[in-house]
């Protein structure tokens, strides 16, 4: 499983997030960095997670990396009870504040969605700005909450989804994801939503690409995001064409956590894993 996963994962320490943040900074790329962490049973680790959150931010600032936070919310407690949960992800949203930073919300499966939007809209009235989230086109309800949420300054990560969902609440045929996707992307760009347009399909960025062109976009309304060890190539264009881009780069000793369950959500990154390996290109 490490031979599967260094490649996707900076290292077991905050200072291996630094180190690869620094070195996509000095190649013109932006990171938002995660600390892995899964399955928390136990207000202690919930506790830690946050101190690790506190320990990025912190790292973020001193080393003047470009750079933010991103969370899981049940990592930092959500998942045990909210009470527990949102004092740690509030008190990182303000921390992140004080740095002039931001943190975003990643999106979990859907027994969370609707928590994560309420967590969400709590946050973002009382830090404008300083903190966004995550919405997935695999989802029937997205185009919903996309409506509510930009009634007001948003800004959210667009990406297809990585959980396994049923077919009652999120479509499974690719094509329909991928439909969805650039609906849900030409409305957000079109409503002054500032969108991290989180995707390594080809069909889907070239679309995004041509959306961007049409509408006259700024550089500032929008960033391509991908993840650690992906699609290398393709990034490098992205940039070298002038765009903003991020790259989320988790860290953390529960790597292997972490590898296993995208293996087991997705059973074809194992042979996007594999091709890779081989091919030393994607
Ligand atoms: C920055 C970022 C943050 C994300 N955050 C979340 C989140 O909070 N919640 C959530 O549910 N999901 C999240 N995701 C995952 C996302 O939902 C998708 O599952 C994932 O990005 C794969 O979808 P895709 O759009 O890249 O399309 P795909 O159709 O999966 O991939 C398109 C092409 O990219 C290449 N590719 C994709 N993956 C690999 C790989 N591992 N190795 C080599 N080549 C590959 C292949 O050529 C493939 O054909 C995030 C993704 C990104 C990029």
């Amino acid at each position: 499983m490490y031979f599967f996963a260094r490649k996707y994962i900076a290292g077991p320490t905050l200072n291996d997030a630094i180190r690869v943040t620094k070195e996509l900074n000095g190649n013109g790329m932006m990171t938002t960095i995660d600390v892995l962490g899964e399955f928390i049973t136990t207000k202690a680790a919930a506790q830690k997670a946050f101190e690790m959150g506190e320990q990025v931010l912190k790292a973020i600032h001193d080393n003047q990396l470009n750079a933010n936070l991103s969370v899981k919310p049940t990592s930092l407690g959500m998942g045990i009870d909210p009470a527990v949960g949102y004092p740690h992800i509030r008190k990182l949203v303000e921390l992140a504040a004080g740095y002039n930073n931001f943190v975003r919300l990643d999106m979990e499966n859907s027994p969370y969605t609707s928590m994560t939007i309420e967590l969400f809209q709590k946050l973002r009235q009382e830090f404008p700005g300083q903190v966004g989230i995550v919405l997935q086109a695999y989802l029937h309800r997205t185009q919903n909450d996309l409506n509510a949420l930009a009634t007001q300054k948003l800004n959210i990560r667009l990406c297809k989804g990585i959980y396994q969902e049923s077919a009652d609440i999120a479509y499974k045929d690719r094509e329909q994801i991928r439909e969805n996707y650039k609906n849900l992307l030409n409305y957000a760009l079109k409503n002054q939503v500032d969108v991290g347009i989180a995707t390594h399909d080809d069909v889907l960025i070239d679309d995004a690409l041509q959306l961007i062109r049409q509408l006259g976009l700024s550089k500032d309304k929008y960033e391509f995001q991908m993840l650690l060890g992906v699609r290398q190539h393709k990034r490098d264009e992205i940039v070298a064409a002038g765009h903003r881009l991020r790259v989320y780069v988790p860290f953390g000793q529960d790597w292997y956590g972490y590898s296993l369950r995208r293996l087991k959500e997705n059973p074809q990154m194992a042979w996007h894993i594999t091709r890779s390996l081989f091919t030393r290109k994607s």
